[in-house]
């Protein structure tokens, strides 16, 4: 089972936030996790980085995806950027991605004749 918990993010601990996706990013989700911690090492450090590989001015956010599990840096070109998509209130991480149960194999007995 998954924990109740809401993840946090490994780099600075802060949980992270739900905000919804771009609809054109062909993500397999509606929406996806990530850290909006401006203090975050991960995020603070992505300026110099993005700018020292890239020359340019932006910097990512960890990134989950609750569907998969996978975390990956999403590229945001500003403190605000994806502010504007982030979820009010709770989501329920736990019951995304649900539709991949198979009714009756999670010991769900009962249906003998
Ligand atoms: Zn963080």
């Amino acid at each position: 089972m998954v924990p109740k918990t809401s993840p946090s993010c490994p780099h600075c601990g802060e949980p992270l936030a739900p905000f919804k996706l771009p609809d054109d990013g062909g993500w397999d989700g509606t929406f996806q996790l990530a850290c909006f911690n401006d203090e975050c090492p991960y995020f603070a450090r992505g300026w110099a980085w993005m700018e020292e590989h890239y020359g340019v001015r932006s910097s990512y956010r960890y990134r989950l995806n609750p569907v998969s599990g996978q975390a990956s840096p999403i590229p945001v070109w500003s403190r605000n950027a994806l502010r504007d998509r982030m979820i009010e209130g709770d989501v329920a991480v736990d019951k995304v991605g649900g539709s991949d149960v198979i009714p009756g194999q999670d010991g769900e007995k009962g249906s003998h004749p």
